[in-house]
């Protein structure tokens, strides 16, 4: 493939295979196996020795487009598709970690990501520390000699607090050990984590990639040597994304710079209203030069990228007042789509963290967070002024 394309180009054109019809559209191959001409064929698939399809639990063409399309817009050497977000985070640790390895990890998670690593990991033998996202010589301090992954995301939720790729990256480096970014809030329309020293990239297609919030997705990338034993966990293990998901989340990449574009442009329109209303008592966007670490979101992201939170004075009432007054936006803790979604953090996705923790981290009973879709900023403002009483 030519690469001097465009992510734009790359977007609509990478990994386009074509069946012998010739079809301009990626075609959809919804078949669990593949036949072969004569037993001789089918034994050098199966030992690999001939290159081609033989299952889908491990390869099938659609699927393949998908991978090629994302492993370009990333600039990665390889891509493996996943059934999910946390199924693409599994076959990251179970295809690279052993039991006694040790990960250093934001506390700024996504909280499934948390539970994995915290209550179903640790039974395997395989620690993490928690460290703060904003402080990179809390990593650098939490090293162990068997430590070999750093886990990171960024900007985080629902704080959007940033972390400095390329210093992390740095300390993984002298560390001998992995740096993976879960680059589900950003993609790489806006950022581009192996540019920046990263081993490892972590996506969650559910979101972004998808954009329209229609199937669940996920996909790791990096160097060959790294995702070979994450596509060997996969292939055995089985969390492989369905060819039909691939199709979905492939045709939904056409869009993707389109899309993200559009959804940072509301944002920060929306961010500097909800910063003028009295009601408000703080904004947290990237994209703001009020945000504590805007410069340097600026300098490794392209935009401050789709999701604002926003803290209303007057605690958990006034903030349910504005979620329960709202007649478009959707009452959702889904991010990522079309459709602007509101949550109440607190009450929903931290809902289960203990209120101290919740405290310690920032997520108050005031904090609301917006994942901006693509309806005119007037309408998302009506909205949500209602509520707020603007
Ligand atoms: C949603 C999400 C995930 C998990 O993805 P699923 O597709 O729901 O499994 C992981 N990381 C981040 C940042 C997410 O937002």
């Amino acid at each position: 493939m030519d690469n001097d394309w465009d992510l734009e180009t790359l977007a609509v054109r990478a990994g386009i295979e074509r069946s012998q019809f010739g079809e301009h559209s990626e075609a959809l191959y919804l078949t669990s196996s593949f036949v072969f001409g004569s037993a001789a064929e089918a034994a050098a698939r199966f030992s690999g020795a001939e290159p081609g399809n033989v299952y889908s639990r491990f390869t099938n063409p659609t699927v393949k487009v998908l991978e090629e399309r994302l492993a370009a817009l990333e600039g990665a050497e390889r891509c493996v598709a996943t059934a999910s977000g946390m199924s693409a985070i599994l076959a990251t640790v179970m295809g690279l970690l052993s039991a006694g390895d040790h990960i250093v990890a934001s506390r700024g998670l996504f909280g499934a990501t948390v539970q994995l690593f915290t209550n179903i990991l640790a039974r395997f033998g395989v620690e993490t520390t928690f460290v703060s996202p904003t402080v990179p010589a809390e990593w650098k301090a939490a090293l162990r000699p068997n430590t070999k992954l750093l886990f990171t995301e960024t900007p985080s939720n629902p704080l959007t607090e940033i972390c400095d790729i390329a210093a992390l990256a740095a300390i993984a480096k002298e560390a001998g050990a992995w740096l993976a970014v879960d680059n589900c809030f950003c993609t790489p329309i806006l950022q581009r984590p192996l540019e920046l020293g990263a081993d490892i990239v972590i996506h969650s297609a559910t979101k972004y990639l998808d954009g329209q919030g229609r199937v669940l997705g996920g996909a790791v990338l990096g160097r060959k040597e790294l995702m070979e034993p994450v596509f060997g966990f996969l292939r055995t293990a089985g969390p492989t994304l369905s060819a039909f998901n691939a199709w979905v989340i492939a045709k939904g990449l056409e869009t993707l710079k389109l899309r993200m574009e559009a959804h940072s442009r509301n944002a920060l329109e929306l961010a500097n209203w909800l910063e003028a209303q009295p009601q408000v008592a703080r904004v947290l966007y990237p994209g703001l030069p009020s945000h504590p670490q805007h410069e340097l979101a600026m300098r490794q992201q392209k935009s401050g990228g789709g999701i604002v939170s926003f803290e209303v004075r007057g605690g958990r009432e006034a903030a349910w007042r504005v979620v329960d007054a709202c007649r478009l936006l959707s009452i959702t803790a889904n991010l990522g789509d079309a459709k602007t979604t509101l949550t109440h953090p607190a009450t929903t996705t931290h809902g289960r963290l203990a209120p101290e923790r919740r405290a310690e981290m920032g997520v108050g009973e005031g904090l609301l967070r917006i994942s901006v879709g693509l309806e005119a900023v007037a309408d998302i403002q009506r909205d949500l002024a209602r509520g707020l009483g603007s």
